[in-house]
């Protein structure tokens, strides 16, 4: 039952991989603690450059190797993006003696302090990718032989030079590379290690990473007592704890984080720049006590990255490569929030609903989102979505609508949620497992779902005397508030008095209600203000309405979520030729098809090509054609452009034209709430950056 959420913890990862590397080269703690500095900058930071080696090697090998030329080319032509980028400074500061000097650098060195991770790259993913072919085994054991020799004229060099016919080794070798670490020595085994997958139990991966990166800081301290290090990057537990590191990430890792992808290998590329910036920026303004301090550089470093980073992703968004995602809208949603909020009386408060993952949203990015929006309550269908909410670090009142198993109370309580007293005999279970559960009580005043019966006072006076609950709060539910017939309007008022009426007897009877509410979005949008102090809205924040009909009150609300899914393949069908299952679609004339690869798995009604339904191509609408597969669906694109990778719209704008969730739900006979809580799992979220 208990699901664990997924993240995308590899690329999440990198982000702290590059400010680790950041550390390396601004050492933020020598000037109070020197140890504590070897400690973070020298031990734990050297963990950094093998996971992004790791991650390279995991995603070769996971296909096969077939994308190795495209990995080498793009990394050569960063490398030489980033040679260009810091050729200023290696002129400033006098770096090359020469041509040959330079060559050297370029191909073994790296043309600037940390600019030898490219070359260490690309050698490594080539002798990894070539090392392969020998079999898993033979590979790892060959590059732990080159890591070992790496490591002798690394952290263990006073100890192997000892040994003459080493010395004259490692003597040799320093005359063409300044480092055993490198695209030889020591990059191999972790693109291998990556390549192998190792993915253990999540007990296992975390008892060993803290085991061996125990050992590996023993390790490092012992060598530093010593002072037989020619340098500090390489350690014999290294590749152990990576291993055991990425096997942890890996166990939870899920989709793609291209924000975080993006903003990693920024910070990595930029970082000496802006601490250069910022190093003469500050000696001639503050001085050169705060200039020199790594601390100072370091945020340094991460503030003008993070501030370059908000300027790429303003002009230039990332999209995913998915097969199809949920593209969402993280302002609209905080636009939405405030608008409802501003059209509540004085004194209640918006309760944003995020049940069945906030209306297929993403229950804890779009409640993030909202908290930032100034959101303090949220409502929640069940124990298990609420205790997720917790978990991701949601704080403020969460309400459960739905009912929650006595035996539970423990952890309503252990999570500090507020429950719905679904009747009597729930209200005195609860208690009596003398939890002091927070409750708000239902009450029943004409849906006949869950909750009390209104006019029944016994069972309500009686919650009341039960130590065990703490009652914050009364709502109840209204059957029709989204009908304007008078027979609707009529049965909303009854339900309204009901409950008006039952407040107002319990606070005459000293029964201090709490905090009370009946409205949710079309009570909102239907009813003029009402004196409660919540207002549980759930399809209003998502900027829908449930269906096309009549509403009172408009708000200038803006819809959250687009639904995309990629072209993925484009043929010309004879007249008459027929496609898909049962040779649904005959093709009249001479027909341009698209394959996009959404289904019925991902949430669509099968029948939706039968019922009109359509997707947006650059700006033109194109019908859905044929029988609709589990994963796959026909466009006729006869009359639009469409290649393959394109992404076709199948919800939202796209140029000048837009498919509403309100007309795409009409066409799939059903509402919006349904349409889009039933998106599938399969589909990726994709959270616009903000503006
Ligand atoms: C789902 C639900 C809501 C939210 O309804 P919307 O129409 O989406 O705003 C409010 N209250 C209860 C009890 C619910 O079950």
């Amino acid at each position: 039952m208990t699901e664990r959420k997924k993240t995308p913890l590899l690329d999440n990862f990198r982000v702290w991989a590059a400010v680790l590397v950041a550390a390396i080269h601004t050492s933020p703690l020598a000037a109070w603690t020197s140890l504590g500095d070897f400690f973070l900058t020298r031990i734990l930071a050297r963990l950094a450059v093998p996971f992004f080696f790791t991650v390279s090697g995991y995603f070769l090998a996971k296909n096969e190797w077939r994308s190795i030329g495209r990995f080498l080319k793009k990394s050569a032509l960063l490398y030489g993006a980033c040679v260009l980028l810091y050729l200023p400074l290696n002129l400033l500061a006098g770096h090359f003696s020469g041509p040959t000097d330079f060559l050297r650098r370029l191909t073994v060195d790296g043309t600037f302090y940390h600019l030898w991770y490219f070359p260490a790259v690309i050698l490594g993913a080539f002798l990894a990718w070539q090392l392969s072919r020998l079999g898993r085994i033979p590979a790892l054991c060959i590059a732990g032989v080159l890591y070992l020799a790496g490591l002798g004229g690394d952290s263990y060099y006073g100890l192997t030079v000892q040994i003459p016919a080493l010395e004259r080794f490692y003597t040799a070798f320093f005359q063409i590379a300044s480092y055993t670490r490198n695209g030889l020595f020591f990059a191999p085994l972790f693109f291998l290690i990556g390549a192998a997958g190792y993915r253990w139990s999540r007990r296992v991966s975390r008892t060993g990473f803290l085991i061996s990166f125990a050992a590996m800081s023993a390790e490092g301290f012992w060598l530093r007592g010593l002072g037989v290090q020619r340098h500090d990057s390489m350690y014999l537990f290294l590749p152990l704890c990576t291993m055991f590191l990425f096997s942890l990430l890996l166990g939870k890792n899920q989709g793609q984080n291209l924000p975080a992808r993006r903003f990693s290998l920024l910070l990595f590329v930029v970082h000496p720049w802006c601490i250069a910036i910022a190093r003469s920026a500050a000696a001639r303004t503050l001085g050169v006590l705060v200039a020199g301090n790594g601390l100072f550089q370091f945020c340094a470093a991460l503030g003008m990255a993070a501030f370059l980073e908000g300027i790429c992703s303003h002009f230039a968004p990332l999209r995913p490569k998915a097969r199809a995602w949920r593209e969402l809208d993280g302002d609209a949603l905080a636009h939405n929030a405030e608008v409802l909020q501003a059209a509540l009386p004085e004194g209640c408060q918006l309760m944003a609903v995020v049940k069945a993952d906030a209306y297929g949203h993403g229950a804890i990015p779009a409640a993030r989102r909202l908290r930032k929006a100034g959101v303090q309550a949220f409502a929640a269908a069940c124990l298990s979505e609420a205790v997720a909410l917790r978990k991701a670090g949601i704080r403020g009142t969460i309400l459960i609508l739905g009912y929650t198993p006595p035996e539970d109370a423990c952890q309503l309580r252990r999570w500090r949620l507020t429950q719905a007293v679904a009747d009597a005999a729930h209200g005195q279970a609860l208690a009596a497992q003398n939890q002091a559960v927070h409750v708000h009580i239902a009450l029943d005043t004409g849906m006949h779902r869950l909750g009390i019966s209104a006019g029944d006072q016994d069972a309500i006076a009686a919650l009341y005397r039960l130590r065990g609950l703490k009652i914050d709060g009364v709502f109840s539910h209204l059957a029709v508030s989204d009908c304007l017939d008078a027979d609707s309007k009529a049965y909303t008022a009854q339900q309204l008095k009901r409950f008006y009426d039952t407040i107002t007897w319990m606070r005459s009877s000293g029964l201090n209600p709490g905090r009370v509410h009946i409205q949710a979005s079309y009570g909102l949008w239907n009813l003029p203000e009402q004196p409660c102090q919540y207002a549980r809205i759930g399809i209003a924040l998502y900027g829908v309405q449930s269906d096309r009909g009549e509403i009172l009150h408009k708000l200038d609300l803006q819809p959250v979520l687009s639904l995309r899914a990629r072209v993925v393949h484009v043929q010309t069908l004879a007249a008459g030729e027929t496609a898909g299952y049962g040779r649904a679609f005959q093709a009249e004339r001479e027909t341009r098809l698209a394959v996009v690869s959404i289904g019925y798995a991902d949430g669509l009604p099968r029948d939706l090509p039968q019922r009109g339904g359509e997707v947006l191509l650059h700006g033109r609408r194109c019908p859905m054609v044929g029988r609709m597969c589990m994963d796959q669906l026909l466009v006729d694109i006869t009359n639009a452009e469409a290649a393959p990778g394109d992404a076709a719209t199948l919800l939202g704008r796209c140029g000048g034209e837009v498919i509403t969730a309100e007309a795409l739900a009409a066409q799939c006979g059903t509402i919006t709430n349904e349409l889009l809580s039933r998106l599938g799992g399969r589909l990726g979220r994709y959270w616009v950056p903000g503006a």
